[in-house]
């Protein structure tokens, strides 16, 4: 059954010409609004699922031929009736279908709101809800199939299965407040240990995916610098594989950042080539570098280039106020005769030797951007994953809970503050999934989305 009383619409797919536009209702009064307005060939009793071809008609004239499909509740993706129109795409056609809608006593849907009635009708979880929001922005394959994982509800029978090890104590120990006599938890100390601790290492695996998620999310920075002409617009040329930045041998030619998107083993990568960083009195180059330097405020990872042919690692003061983490690419090895000798507070670097024109070498580098990023955000290929920082928040939360309930256990305290600690962690566990989540921040996840979504 809904909860909602009122039968919404919007626009389905995007603004714009396009072969095929839709509009959306879901509300109990769905199939009587569409009917008034849509007309079908065919003499048969519409019934549900089953497309039918017909017209839109505005006053009795023609606005355009559609597909119409009704599709009953709680089968449906709000759990209420839903009907969908699939006419021509184009603006002023949608707009119409739109306006015969509100003309009829349907409402305008907010933004998502079709996902949060399929949320709140139970028929999704948040963090199923949430990965509808976040599938269209999904990079790489990676990053989608961890996306469809969260859809298929692979995190939600995740969390559910650790609130079933605490609702188990809980349980337990809720016996012990009703018969005082005997001493419950002494008696099960064992296994209600053992069940705490088997929670609090799934919520630990669980939040060891955070990093990753988010990345494979968000994608990861990668800021290009060095002085002028030591390469750095030949490698963003090698790591996208393609001629993007202009490639001279005259110093100051990248007089301002560019940033392009590539994928490493299925990380999204935001890559920056940067200005080259030096003393000069070009306003604009100055501009440039002002701007490089910001780029570092907010790098996952700075690719420090420096020409091993003609080493120079003058740049350390500049460098040494940035706090991104740094891989030295030691480029033009080619060119290169002896060995770069680095200087005393650079040797804990571990430098990666590099020609940027050749395929080999980029290949070598990008293995070690690779080991880097895994290294920081650990493994990339778990079923069930916390992919945005409010799980992670409400999975640390629930983590702190058990703590304090293993220590409550072990220090002897009685039942009741026990059961408190495991109550906190219930709810820090359902506010992942959206059972105990505040409405205002309900309201800033669906606001989020796109209208008719
Ligand atoms: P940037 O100013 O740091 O962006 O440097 P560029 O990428 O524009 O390169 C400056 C010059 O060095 C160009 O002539 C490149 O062809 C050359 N260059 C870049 N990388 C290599 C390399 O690995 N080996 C050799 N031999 N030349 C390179």
């Amino acid at each position: 059954m809904s909860r909602f009383n009122d039968t919404i619409v919007g626009p389905a797919t995007a603004p714009g010409e396009a072969g095929v536009g839709i509009v959306r209702l879901s509300g109990s009064q769905a199939l009587e609004i569409s009917q008034r307005f849509f007309k079908p060939k065919s003499k048969q009793r519409p019934q549900p699922w089953r497309m039918m071809f017909g017209e839109i008609l505005e006053d009795g004239r023609t606005v355009d031929e559609a597909l119409w499909v009704f599709m009953k509740g709680p089968k449906s993706y709000t759990a209420e009736d839903v009907v969908e129109i699939q006419c021509h795409g184009g603006g002023l056609i949608m707009k119409k279908i739109l306006e015969l809608c509100l003309a009829e006593g349907a409402r305008l849907a907010n933004p998502g709101e079709f996902t949060e009635r399929a949320f709140l009708n139970g028929r999704i979880d948040l963090t199923q809800a949430e990965a509808v929001g976040e599938l269209v922005h999904a990079k790489t394959d990676k990053a989608l199939s961890m996306v469809i994982n969260q859809l298929k509800g692979k995190l939600h029978h995740r969390i559910l299965e650790l609130k079933t090890e605490i609702s188990w104590v809980l349980a337990l120990l809720g016996a012990s407040i009703d018969f005082p006599e005997e001493d419950v938890v002494f008696a099960h100390q064992k296994e209600i240990r053992e069940k705490l601790e088997s929670a609090q290492a799934g919520v630990t695996q669980l939040l060891s995916t955070a990093k990753a998620g988010q990345t494979l999310q968000e994608g990861f920075s990668l800021v290009i610098v060095g002085r002028p002409n030591v390469g750095k617009s030949s490698l963003l040329n090698g790591l996208l594989n393609q001629s993007r930045a202009i490639v001279t041998d005259i110093p100051g030619t990248t007089r301002d950042s560019i940033s392009e998107e590539f994928q490493i083993q299925g990380v999204p990568i935001r890559l920056v080539d940067t200005a080259g960083l030096r003393q000069t009195e070009d306003q604009v180059e100055k501009l440039g570098i002002r701007r490089s330097l910001s780029e570092l405020e907010t790098a996952d990872l700075m690719l420090w280039v420096v020409d091993s042919s003609d080493p120079n690692f003058e740049l350390e003061a500049d460098l040494e106020a940035v706090n991104a983490p740094i891989l030295l690419v030691l480029n033009k090895q080619d060119l290169s005769t002896t060995a770069v000798e680095l200087p005393e507070r650079w040797k804990h670097l571990d430098p990666v030797s590099i020609s940027a024109h050749q395929t080999e070498s980029i290949e070598r580098l990008k293995e070690a951007i690779f080991g880097y990023i895994t290294g920081l955000i650990g493994p990339l290929h778990e079923e069930s994953m916390l992919t945005n920082l409010r799980q992670e928040q409400a999975a640390q939360k629930g983590l702190g809970s058990i703590h304090q309930a293993i220590n409550a256990l072990e220090s002897g305290v009685g039942e009741e503050l026990l059961s408190l600690e495991l109550i906190e962690t219930l709810s820090a566990l359902g506010e992942i999934v959206g059972e105990t989540t505040p409405d205002e921040m309900l309201g800033q996840i669906f606001s989020n989305f796109c209208i008719g979504k």
